[in-house]
C-alpha cells in the first residue's frame, strides 16, 4: 500500500522540477492501493505520474477529500502537466473512477488472503478538511501488526475543524515533523496579533497580503476574521495622520467609499475627494477581504457545503446565523484580469485590505504580483501564516526583509519595506508539544516510531523529546 503520493516543495524541488524528476521513481507493480491523507499538493501531485506510469488499484480517501481531489487534481494538471483538456479530462475521469471514499472510523479491507490480509481505518486529522491519519491492520501468517501513519496532524485549537484524537493502539507509528522543533502560539494569542495586523492596515490604508494555500489556512483565516469583524464590526479605528505627502495621495477614505471592490476599473481617485473636511473614521466594517484565486474560492464553497464535518464551535456559529465563510465584506477575484486590476487599484488607492492569494510559499501564483507591487511601500504588511521552505521566495522574505532586506521575484529584485510579520498558528500543522501529546495519547506505547516529512532539524529535535517520553520505543529517522 501507498501512502500518498505527492510533489517536491521548495528546496527540495531541485530533487522534482523537471520532468523525469516528477516520474514514479519506485516499483509499483506490488501496491494494491492508495491511501491518501489529505488534499495538500506535497501529497498527491504526483497522483498522475502515478497513474500514468500504470498503477491501476483504488484511491482511498475520506469523503471531503473524495470531492476535492479532482478539483485540487485539475488545477495542478492544468500548471504542470499539459494544456490538452481531453487528456487532462481523461485523467480526471481514471481519478473519479478510482476514487474510494471512506467514511472517518470504518474499516476497509484493502485484501484479504490466505498468506495474510491488510485492512485500513481513517480517522480525523484535523489539518484541513478531509484530512486523516491511517491506521492500518496488517497480518502476515500468524503475525499481526497495527501501523499508524499520521499524515500531517492539525494544531488543536485550529477553527473550523475538530482536533485529532490519539488513535487507540499502534505497534509502529510513522509521524509528520513539519513543527518538530517548534511551538505555536495559542489561538488567542495569535487572533490577538491578527487583528493587531489588520488594525494597522485600518489605520494607514494600507494592504496586508497574506500569501496562502489554497486548502485550509484561507478558510480558517476568514474564519477568524469574520469573527474579529463581528465582535469589532462597529469599533472606531483610530487614523494614522500621514503627514504632508507631497505626492497629494493621502489615503482618505470614507466609509461611503466601502462599496465592493469588484468594481476595479473604477479610478482610484473616484472615489475619495482630493481635498475637504477630515475624512470621517474607519470602522472594522470597511475592512475589504479579497480572496485572489479561483482554486482558494472553490475550495472555500467545497468547505461552506460541508459543515457536518466542521468543529462544534463553527457550527454553533452558523446555527446562530452567522456566515463564517461568505461575509459582506469578502470579495472573491476569479479572472486574470480582475486579478491584474485589484493589484493595480490596491497599490494605489490605499484602501485598508487584506489580500489572500496564494502560493502561500510565494513561490509562484497570484500572491508575486501582489509583492512585487506591495513590498516597496512601508503602508503594507505581509503576513505570513504558513511554514515557508528553505530556498523558497516566502523564507527570503521572511529572513531578510524589512531591515534593507531584498528579495528576488521572477528574476528581479525588490527591496521589502512592508511589514513582515509572522502568526504561527494557522500553519494547520500541530507543533512540537501537540506531535508529542498524540503520541503520549497512545494506551500502548509504540515499539516504533519512524519520523518522516520535516526539516533535518526539525526531525532531529522531535526524536530527542520523543525518546525521553516514550522510552521504550525506538525512534528512527529513515534516510
Ligand atoms: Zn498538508
Amino acid at each position: 500500500m501507498l501512502i500518498d503520493c505527492g510533489l517536491f516543495q521548495g528546496q527540495e524541488e531541485s530533487r522534482g522540477s523537471s520532468a523525469a524528476d516528477l516520474a514514479i521513481d519506485f516499483p509499483i507493480d506490488h501496491i494494491r492501493a492508495l491511501v491518501v491523507t489529505h488534499v495538500h499538493i506535497d501529497h498527491v501531485g504526483r497522483i498522475p505520474y502515478l497513474l500514468a506510469a500504470g498503477f491501476d488499484g483504488p484511491i482511498i480517501c475520506s469523503e471531503p477529500s473524495a470531492i476535492m481531489l479532482p478539483e485540487i487534481l485539475e488545477d495542478a494538471l492544468k500548471i504542470g502537466f499539459t494544456r490538452d483538456r481531453a487528456l487532462i479530462n481523461r485523467v480526471l475521469e481514471l481519478i473519479r473512477a478510482r476514487v474510494v471514499p471512506l467514511p472517518y472510523g470504518r474499516w476497509h479491507s484493502v485484501f484479504e488472503e490466505e498468506a495474510g490480509s491488510l485492512k485500513v481505518r481513517l480517522q480525523r486529522a484535523g489539518h484541513i478538511l478531509g484530512s486523516a491519519y491511517v491506521e492500518c491492520d496488517a497480518v502476515s501468517g500468524s503475525a499481526a501488526e497495527r501501523i499508524v501513519f499520521s499524515g500531517d496532524l492539525g494544531a488543536p485549537h485550529s477553527p473550523l475543524l475538530p482536533e485529532p484524537a490519539p488513535p487507540e493502539r499502534a505497534d509502529r507509528l510513522v509521524i509528520e515533523s513539519t513543527y518538530g522543533d517548534k511551538n505555536h502560539e495559542d489561538r488567542e494569542t495569535r487572533r490577538y496579533r491578527l487583528k493587531a495586523v489588520l488594525e494597522h492596515a485600518l489605520e494607514d490604508g494600507g494592504t496586508v497580503l497574506i500569501p496562502a494555500f489554497s486548502i485550509g489556512r484561507t478558510q480558517e483565516l476568514l474564519y477568524e476574521i469574520e469573527g474579529l469583524i463581528a465582535e469589532f464590526g462597529d469599533k472606531e479605528i483610530p487614523q494614522a495622520t500621514k503627514g504632508s505627502d507631497p505626492s497629494g495621495s493621502d489615503p482618505t477614505l470614507l466609509p461611503a467609499a466601502n462599496s465592493k471592490l469588484g468594481a476595479f476599473g473604477v479610478s482610484p481617485q473616484g472615489d475619495r475627494p482630493r481635498s475637504g473636511p477630515r475624512r470621517e473614521s474607519l470602522t472594522w466594517n470597511n475592512l475589504e477581504i479579497v480572496v485572489d484565486s479561483p482554486l482558494a474560492a472553490e475550495f472555500t464553497k467545497i468547505y461552506r457545503d460541508l459543515k457536518p464535518f466542521w468543529d462544534e464551535e463553527a457550527r454553533a456559529l452558523v446555527a446562530a446565523g452567522r456566515h463564517p465563510l461568505s461575509f459582506e465584506q469578502l470579495t472573491v477575484i476569479n479572472s486574470h484580469e480582475d486579478h491584474l486590476n485589484a493589484v493595480d487599484y490596491l497599490a494605489k488607492s490605499h484602501r485598508p485590505c487584506v489580500v489572500i492569494a496564494g502560493s502561500g510559499m510565494c513561490a509562484g501564483g497570484r500572491v508575486v504580483n501582489y509583492l512585487k507591487a506591495m513590498l516597496g511601500d512601508a503602508r503594507n504588511d505581509v503576513l505570513f501564516v504558513g511554514y515557508q521552505a528553505a530556498g523558497t521566495p516566502g523564507r527570503n522574505i521572511l529572513t531578510y526583509g524589512p531591515r534593507g532586506g531584498w528579495v528576488e521575484l521572477d528574476g528581479e529584485r525588490y527591496d521589502i519595506r512592508a511589514q513582515v510579520h509572522t502568526v504561527g498558528g494557522y500553519s494547520a500543522h500541530a507543533g512540537q508539544e501537540d506531535l508529542l501529546r498524540f503520541v503520549e495519547g497512545i494506551p500502548q506505547p509504540p515499539s516504533e516510531i519512524r519520523i518522516v516529512h520535516g526539516d533535518e532539524a526539525a526531525k532531529r529535535a522531535l526524536q530527542g523529546k520523543l525518546q525521553k517520553v516514550v522510552p521504550e520505543a525506538e525512534v528512527l529517522i529513515p534516510g
